[in-house]
C-alpha cells in the first residue's frame, strides 16, 4: 500500500473530541495531523444544524485554554456566528466549521478531510498507523501514537481491541433539522404548554414516523431554529455500527423529517403554520454506541456519586442523558486516565463518545464540552508518549496532569456540586 504521510500524533475523527486532541497535541509541540472522513470538522456539532454545544464554560469562563481557543475563534466572527451562554455556545455551524480550521491553523496542526479510516496498521499489540480509503485507493498514514476520536472507536475496533456494546437497546439516532419562518414568541408559548407533545399525539395517525415530542431551539441569528428529538426511539432498535441498520435509520429519518414539517403545518396552529424546512444534517447524529474497553470502565455510579479519582485527567458535568430515553441529574465527576487507555492495545488513546464506559456511563456527560476535555487530555498524553518514547499506559499521570494545569484545566472541580455548573436542560 502506498504511504500518504507520517506524523508524530495522528488524531482520527474531527468532532469536538478530535479537535480538542489535535489542538492539545500540536500546542504541546509534536507534529500532529487531524483526519476526518467528511469534508469538514465539527462532528455531531456540525451535523446538528445549531445544537447548543454544552459544558464548554464554567460560569461564563472557558474550562481550559483549548476550549477557549475555539470559543475565541468563533467569537471573532461576531454575533452572527455564536451566542455565548453560561456553559454553552449556540453557533451557526457554517462558522463553527471555519473557526475549527482557524484554530487548527493557529496551533500549527496539519489536517486532512475526506480521509475515511478503513483499517488500522498493527505490529504485535501496537497500532502504528491507519489505512484511509481515497480515490487514489487505499493509503497508509504512519504515526507515533494514534488518538481514536471516531465516535464509535473504529481504529480500536480494526486493531482488535476489546469493545463494549453491552445493550440490546441502543440510544436513538437523530437527524437534526434547521427550520425557519416560525413566529418565535408564539412558538415559545406553544412549547411551554406542551404543544409539541399534543401535536404529536394528534398527528401520529396521519404521520406515523413522527417522534413522541421534539424541541425547537432558536439559532444565534434569531431567524432559524434547530430541532432535536427522539429520532429512531420509537421506530426500532438501530445499531449505528451495523452498515445495513445505519443505512435504514438514516433513510427513515429523512422521511421522518418531512413528516414532522407536514405535521407542524397541519396541527401546529398559528405558531407553526408557515414553518419551512431549510436543511437537515449531512448525516444522522449517533449517540454513544460502541466504546473501547480501557484500563478503567466508567459507570453510572461514577456519575451519580460524583466520583473523584487521583488519576483524573478531565471532569464531566451536565446530565445523565440517554437522548429522550432517560434523563436525570448527575454530579460532576472525574474521568480517570485509565478510561482513555485501551486495555490491551498500545500506541493508541481514545477520547470523546467512545471512551471506556458502560452504556449509561457513556451517556453521562456526553456533552461536547466534556468530549473536548477528554480529547484535550488524550492529546497531551499522546504528545508526552511520543516525546518520551513511551506507550500511553507507561506515562506518569502526574506529568499529564501538570500539562493540563498549564493549559488552564482546574482538575479540582471534580466532585463539586452539580449546581456549580448550571445546565438548562439535557444534551
Ligand atoms: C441527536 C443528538 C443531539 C445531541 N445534543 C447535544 C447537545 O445539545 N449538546 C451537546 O453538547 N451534546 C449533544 N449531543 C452529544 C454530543 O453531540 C456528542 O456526544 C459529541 O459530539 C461526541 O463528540 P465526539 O467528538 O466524540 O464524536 P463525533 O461528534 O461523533 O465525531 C466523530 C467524528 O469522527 C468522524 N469519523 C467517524 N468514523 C471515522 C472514520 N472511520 N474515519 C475518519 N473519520 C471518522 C466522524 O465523521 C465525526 O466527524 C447530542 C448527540 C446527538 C446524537
Amino acid at each position: 500500500m502506498k504511504q500518504l504521510c507520517q506524523t508524530d500524533v495522528l488524531v482520527v475523527g474531527g468532532g469536538m473530541a478530535g479537535v480538542g486532541a489535535a489542538l492539545a497535541a500540536a500546542r504541546a509541540g509534536k507534529e500532529t495531523m487531524l483526519i476526518e472522513k467528511n469534508g469538514f470538522f465539527g462532528g455531531i456539532g456540525a451535523f446538528a444544524m445549531g445544537m447548543p454545544i454544552n459544558q464548554m464554560r464554567t460560569g461564563h469562563q472557558a474550562r481550559s485554554d483549548i476550549h477557549e481557543t475555539l470559543i475565541k475563534k468563533l467569537a471573532a466572527y461576531g454575533d452572527k456566528a455564536v451566542w455565548l451562554g453560561e456553559h454553552q455556545l449556540r453557533c451557526n455551524v457554517e462558522y463553527l466549521k471555519v473557526a475549527i480550521l482557524d484554530a487548527l491553523d493557529a496551533a500549527g496542526c496539519r489536517y486532512l478531510v475526506h480521509a475515511h479510516v478503513v483499517d488500522s496498521l498493527v505490529t504485535g499489540d501496537r497500532v502504528t498507523g491507519v489505512v484511509v480509503g481515497s480515490s487514489d485507493g487505499l493509503l497508509t498514514i504512519q504515526a507515533g501514537v494514534v488518538v481514536d476520536c471516531s465516535g464509535d472507536g473504529d481504529v480500536a475496533h480494526f486493531a482488535g481491541a476489546e469493545m463494549l456494546k453491552d445493550t440490546d437497546q441502543p440510544a436513538p439516532m437523530t437527524l437534526a433539522q434547521k427550520v425557519g419562518n416560525v413566529d418565535f414568541e408564539a412558538a415559545k408559548d406553544f412549547q411551554r404548554d406542551e404543544g409539541m407533545w399534543r401535536l404529536s399525539k394528534q398527528a401520529r395517525e396521519t404521520y406515523p414516523l413522527i417522534p413522541e415530542k421534539w424541541r425547537l431551539t432558536r439559532a444565534p441569528s434569531n431567524s432559524s431554529f434547530y430541532i432535536n428529538h427522539g429520532g429512531t426511539k420509537d421506530l426500532g432498535n438501530y445499531d449505528a455500527t451495523d452498515p445495513l441498520q445505519l443505512s435504514e435509520a438514516e433513510c427513515l429519518s429523512r422521511r421522518q423529517a418531512v413528516q414532522m414539517i407536514d405535521a407542524m403545518h397541519e396541527f401546529g396552529g398559528e405558531a407553526l403554520a408557515g414553518i419551512e424546512l431549510i436543511a437537515t444534517g449531512p448525516q444522522i447524529g449517533i449517540r454513544p454506541r460502541r466504546r473501547v474497553k480501557g484500563l478503567y470502565v466508567m459507570r453510572e455510579e461514577d456519575a451519580l456519586e460524583g466520583r473523584r479519582a487521583d488519576d483524573t485527567v478531565a471532569w464531566r458535568s451536565g446530565f445523565l442523558d440517554i437522548g429522550f430515553v432517560r434523563f436525570e441529574p448527575m454530579k460532576i465527576h472525574d474521568v480517570p486516565y485509565g478510561a482513555l487507555v485501551p486495555e490491551k492495545v498500545d500506541g493508541l488513546l481514545i477520547a470523546g463518545r467512545c471512551i471506556s464506559a458502560t452504556h449509561v456511563g457513556a451517556s453521562a456527560g456526553k456533552s461536547m464540552g466534556n468530549c473536548m476535555a477528554t480529547g484535550h487530555a488524550a492529546g497531551i498524553a499522546a504528545a508526552l508518549a511520543v516525546k518520551g518514547g513511551q506507550q500511553p499506559r507507561e506515562l506518569a499521570v502526574g506529568d499529564i496532569q501538570a500539562c493540563l494545569r498549564q493549559d488552564g484545566v482546574d482538575l479540582q472541580r471534580a466532585g463539586a456540586e452539580q449546581g456549580e455548573i448550571s445546565h438548562i436542560r439535557g444534551e
